[in-house]
């Protein structure tokens, strides 16, 4: 266990946060969604998110605790106005005490009076023995993680043969209630483009909501480049080979990271959605409303953040549940405008998407 230092607590400058304390940044954005990093660990190897080998695990001793967990989630939604909790990792689902703590998080009340809304992002292994208990504790949805329904290709992407897995889990999650249920899929020339048809095809007979992600620099260097990179755009393109697209039924929401296309598949009469993220190639940035804390308690003010604010210390050495707070809103009031991958000087953050949390 780690031995308490001395916490000597400096009062951030002032800034337009100070009454009341909410976390808003210098371009007006309020962040109500937080990203809870539960774990840097995980049971697969996606090629975009962390390398195949050589990374090593947060020591045991760094990971936040369950308290410390609840605490900071208490702070949040007590606090800073957050209303929204999405756990992910690394894999949630490794961490044992998931269902306490969003059992936990279930009993808040949000500025809104109501239990902040409760989701999970997963890669969906083992989900099948636990979705029922984690519904019972007040999980509401969840999106997973699946980019394509071909065996080989799905081991090639995520270094583990365990398709079946996730199509159990995404059966159990359907039995269980969850709704909606996301599918969360990169979209990677020359890896799944041929097989996004068939993805979709799968999420509309099952009931779920397809989202197609712009590979984004946040994995292994060598694995991204720009030039590579299967834009939005050509999504569009690739899906509308088989079926029809019509208009965006989203357009005016300003949070709402996916571009959603209503869709009809001409053989089939078949409808309904698809959810298109150009994070890449069309940031939302200017609307995102997240604040992040990684599996050690460190506060992210964006996932291609150069610095983080530390949590854990302050923490661990004695702060008040309001000096956490103030130094929370501190660092999500210097967050940048934009993620800058456009930026000549763009340089990637020096942690792997599983160490941030997705
Ligand atoms: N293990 C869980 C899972 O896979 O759903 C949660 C953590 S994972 C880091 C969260 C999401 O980030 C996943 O949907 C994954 O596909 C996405 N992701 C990871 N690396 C990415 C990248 N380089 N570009 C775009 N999305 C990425
Ligand atoms: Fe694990 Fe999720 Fe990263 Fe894949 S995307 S390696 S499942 S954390």
């Amino acid at each position: 266990m780690h031995a308490p230092t001395a916490y000597q607590y400096t009062k951030p400058v002032a800034t337009s946060l100070d009454a009341p304390l909410a976390l808003r940044d210098s371009f007006g954005r309020v962040a109500r969604d937080l990203r809870m990093s539960l774990t840097d660990r995980c049971n697969l190897r996606c090629t975009y998110c962390m390398p195949a080998e050589g990374l090593e695990w947060l020591p045991g001793e760094d990971i936040l605790s369950d308290s410390e967990v609840k605490r900071l989630i208490d702070i949040g939604v007590g606090l800073l106005g957050i209303r929204e909790i999405r756990f992910t990792g690394g894999e949630p689902l490794l961490r044992q005490s998931l269902a306490e703590l969003l059992a936990h998080a279930h009993a808040l009340r949000t500025d809104e009076d109501k239990p902040p809304r409760l989701s999970l992002t997963t890669n969906a292994l083992g989900l099948d023995k636990k979705a029922g208990a984690l519904v019972e504790a007040g999980l509401e949805r969840v999106n997973i993680s699946l980019d394509s329904l071909d065996p080989q290709t799905y081991a090639r992407i995520s270094g583990r043969d365990r398709l079946g897995d996730v199509l159990r889990g995404i059966d159990a999650a359907i039995a269980a209630g969850l709704h909606p249920i996301k599918v969360n899929a990169v979209a990677m020339r020359g890896v799944n483009e041929q097989g996004l048809c068939d993805l979709l095809r799968f999420c509309l007979n099952k009931g779920l909501q397809l989202r197609i992600i712009e590979h984004m620099p946040l994995g292994p260097q060598h694995t991204w480049s720009r030039a590579q990179i299967l834009s939005a755009e050509d999504v569009l393109h690739i899906l509308g080979t088989e079926f029809e697209l019509n208009k965006v039924v989203n357009e005016d929401d300003p949070h709402a990271p996916a571009r959603i296309w209503i869709i009809r598949e001409g053989a089939n009469n078949q409808a309904g959605t698809v959810g298109i993220i150009a994070s890449v190639s069309k940031p939302f940035c200017a609307n995102c409303d997240r604040t992040r804390i990684t599996a050690d308690g460190q506060m992210r003010s964006c996932l291609f953040a150069r610095v983080e604010s530390d949590l854990r210390g302050p923490l661990r050495a004695g702060a008040s549940d309001q000096e956490i707070a103030e130094i929370w809103a501190g660092g999500m009031a210097a967050k940048k405008a934009g993620h800058g991958i456009d930026d000549p000087g763009f340089v990637q953050p020096t942690r792997f998407m599983s160490e941030i949390g997705g």
